[in-house]
């Protein structure tokens, strides 16, 4: 399987190099040349699989033998969610008969990044071991630095990933003070020695600026060699694809003899499109899902996709009415809400499924089609960079429509679906975005009528946002956070011992000195950069 960039060009990649270059030269993102189809047999063969079964029969689909042996693979899937809490590692919980959460938390930070981010960090140990095994003695080893930015949520996550991996070091910026206690802890207590946390005197935005000039500085580019390695990486997507499956067996069991003829719709809260966009290759593939559902908080871009049929950063319909829209929102016109995770302008995963809509939908000969495709999606993405906004054909849109729906909920909605988990018997605590996801799915559920039932993706442990569940239920008389929410796991944590860096203000070169004063001890590095 070779893999090309969604703006175009004849370069086509290996599984390796597409890991280890997540963003193509081209600004664009990779995908693989073919969806591969289900053996025929998957239904019963697969039935019965475990999440280590499923996810190397799925991976091995898009991974050729020649670049990792089934051995390898199985290894290598094995090593990464060893460190999960679950032994169904993404477990199946039923709500009602119609409601099942897809609880994707037990992963080491607690949140569904980490499903991703295990693999993630194992695949490149994997590579850099075999590239390094295969130089001349005295040949010049080859070495990762990742830099990121957090606000919280997802530092942990890459932390974790990459904890104790050879030839891998990671710095992570976090704004200081402004991190939630619980969060600031997961990071900083980590002590390995190929983990640097950096606490910047700043914002979340100067954090994420000193990552984007790190990133376009040419000279510092030319030492250490650049690259990416966020939530656009192919493998993070890939390896999200496996929980869907395992959902879809697992909800056949439940519904019995009835299961064939009942609809499934995955509702996921979304932020970069990568979750959900995983559902989407599943469903490609041949798994039966009748609806995926995008569940956005109040930065609502691609719920106004879907259901106002316009592709703009600022909603053109609010844009004179409303004075008071600056409070809350930061200088990126990004909105601040309780669901931080999925406070984005522009999902950076939409890109992919952009390219397969402009694939359907394009006017060229059979054998011009892939070509086009491109030369339209390279269109539309420097128009949104030039103008906020692109408009989308009518037939784009249907296509569009015909495999998804979406929802916009707010802060209050939030909060009340919060309140109301736990008010229902048994008592049920979910984090702001599993209740972004359960308050979109009772909006659908209640416009359906047919046959349907709804798997609710759950993508955080409540305890790690204590700030919006606190706000939910501290008024409630039986409700006690230590008791009813705190895993064990975080009792202590925040007495640990600390492994910091302060960056006294938010300025590049005080990071760039930190970074090189690593990279120094250790001559042979290249640095990655982004998360
Ligand atoms: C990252 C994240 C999301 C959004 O997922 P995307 O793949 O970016 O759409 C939702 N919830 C939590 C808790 C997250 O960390």
């Amino acid at each position: 399987m070779k893999y090309f960039s969604t703006r175009g060009g004849n370069e086509r990649l290996s599984f390796e190099e597409t890991v280890l270059t997540g963003l193509a030269p081209n600004g664009g993102l990779y995908i693989p040349e073919t969806i591969p189809s289900l053996p025929p047999d998957w239904k019963t063969k697969w039935r019965s699989y475990s999440f280590i079964d499923l996810s190397v029969a799925i991976l091995s689909l898009y991974i050729s033998r020649e670049e990792i042996s089934e051995i390898d693979l199985r290894t290598l899937v094995q090593k990464s969610y060893q460190t999960f809490r679950h032994p169904d590692i993404t477990p199946l919980k039923k709500l009602d008969d119609k409601r099942y959460v897809l609880e994707l938390f037990h992963g080491p930070t607690f949140a569904f990044k980490d499903v991703a981010l295990q693999l993630l960090g194992n695949l490149f140990e994997f590579f850099l071991l075999r590239r390094n095994a295969r130089k001349a003695p005295g040949e010049k080893q080859e070495k990762l630095t990742v830099v990121g930015a957090t606000s919280g949520d997802t530092g942990s996550a890459a932390i974790y990933g990459l904890r104790n991996k050879a030839n891998i070091s990671i710095f992570i910026l976090h704004p200081k003070g402004r991190v939630s206690p619980i969060q600031e802890a997961q990071m900083t207590t980590v002590s390995d020695s190929n983990v640097h946390n950096l606490a910047v005197t700043g914002t979340f935005d100067d954090c994420q600026d000193i990552v984007k000039s790190l990133f376009n500085d040419a000279a510092f580019n030319a030492t250490h060699r650049l690259g990416a390695v966020n939530s656009i990486n192919w493998a993070r997507i890939l390896a999200q694809t496996v929980y869907y499956f395992l959902s879809y067996f697992h909800i056949q069991a439940q519904l019995g003899p009835d299961a064939e003829r009942i609809g499934i719709q995955y509702v996921v809260p979304t932020g970069n499109f990568g979750d959900i966009l995983a559902g989407y290759y599943a469903q490609r593939m041949g798994l039966p899902i009748s609806k995926l559902v995008v569940a956005t908080n109040a930065n609502d871009i691609l719920a106004r996709f879907w259901n106002a049929g316009k592709y703009e950063k600022a909603d053109s319909d609010l844009e004179q009415s409303t004075s008071d829209g600056k409070q809350g929102t930061s200088s990126s016109g990004v909105k601040e809400t309780l669901s931080p995770a999925m406070d984005i302008l522009v999902s950076s995963n939409f890109e992919r499924l952009l390219w397969y809509l402009a694939y359907e939908n394009v006017e060229a000969e059979e054998a011009n089609r892939h070509d086009a495709a491109c030369e339209t999606l390279a269109g539309w993405m420097s128009k949104m960079k030039a103008d906020g906004r692109v408009p989308i054909p009518t037939g784009v849109l249907e296509t569009a429509r015909r495999d998804f729906l979406a929802e916009r909920i707010s802060d209050q909605q939030t909060l009340l679906t919060i309140q109301s988990h736990f008010e229902e018997t048994p008592s049920y605590v979910v984090d702001p975005h599993t209740a972004v996801g359960l308050a979109a799915g009772q909006i659908i559920a209640s416009r359906e009528s047919s046959a349907t039932c709804q798997i609710m993706l759950s993508t955080a442990h409540p305890a790690k946002f204590s700030e919006a569940v606190t706000l939910a239920l501290s008024a409630h008389p039986s409700f006690n956070f230590e008791r009813d929410v705190l895993p064990a796991e975080f009792i202590g944590l925040l007495e640990k011992k600390r492994n910091v860096i302060d960056i006294l203000k938010p300025d590049i070169d005080l990071v760039k000195a930190v970074i090189e004063g690593f990279a120094e001890r250790d001559p042979s590095s290249q640095t990655v950069v982004g998360l």
